[in-house]
This record gives C-alpha cells, sequence and structure tokens, in this order.
C-alpha cells in the first residue's frame, strides 16, 4: 500500500467506529473491534462448513493471550485523525 489512493481508502475505512489499521512486517491489516455475526453465544461458528477463507486460514499458534499484538506493529493508527496527520506528513502534496 503505497499511493495516495490507498491511504484515501484507508482514511475511509477508519472513519467507521471500531475499525483501526496498522502494519506490521506482513503489510497493513485493519483491526476490526466488532464481534462476528456469526459468532454462536457458545463460542461456535454459525456457518462453520462454509465460513470464508481467512476463518479456514486462520491458525492459532499466536494469539493476543500470548502476547499484545502492538508489540509487534511498525505503524498502528487508531483513528481518521492519527492516519490523517500520517498522510500529510508521508505525502508533501496531501490536500493539495
Ligand atoms: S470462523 Fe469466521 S465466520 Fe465463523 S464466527 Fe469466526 S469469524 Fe465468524
Amino acid at each position: 500500500m503505497r499511493s495516495k489512493a490507498d491511504f484515501e481508502h484507508l482514511l475511509w475505512q477508519v472513519l467507521h467506529e471500531g475499525i483501526e489499521a496498522y502494519k506490521d512486517s506482513d503489510g497493513w491489516y485493519l483491526l476490526i473491534h466488532t464481534r462476528c455475526s456469526h459468532l454462536q453465544k457458545n463460542g461456535s461458528c454459525g456457518i462453520y462448513d462454509s465460513r470464508p477463507a481467512i476463518c479456514r486460514e486462520y491458525e492459532n499458534e499466536w494469539c493476543e493471550y500470548d502476547a499484545p499484538a502492538e508489540e509487534g506493529f511498525m505503524l498502528h493508527f487508531r483513528s481518521y485523525e492519527e492516519l490523517l496527520k500520517y498522510c500529510k506528513k508521508r505525502f508533501k502534496t496531501w490536500g493539495k
């Protein structure tokens, strides 16, 4: 993710409640602080047989109970304002 258009899109994403963005050694990701609508009260998946690929590929060798995820973050934006500040610094022509 490098272009101004990429960051404009990311800005729009972090405008939403419960959405944060971070970059670690693998790339850029969103943190989505909300429950999946298919998570059942007993902790199981309500669409297990047809769950999205990202759920199928997820490995739980490591999780945030092991160590705070933030320890591996190179960049972390909790709000539109934080990310906008970064964009203005990164792109000298931002907003012009
Ligand atoms: S496995 Fe995926 S679809 Fe199922 S509850 Fe978890 S996040 Fe939701």
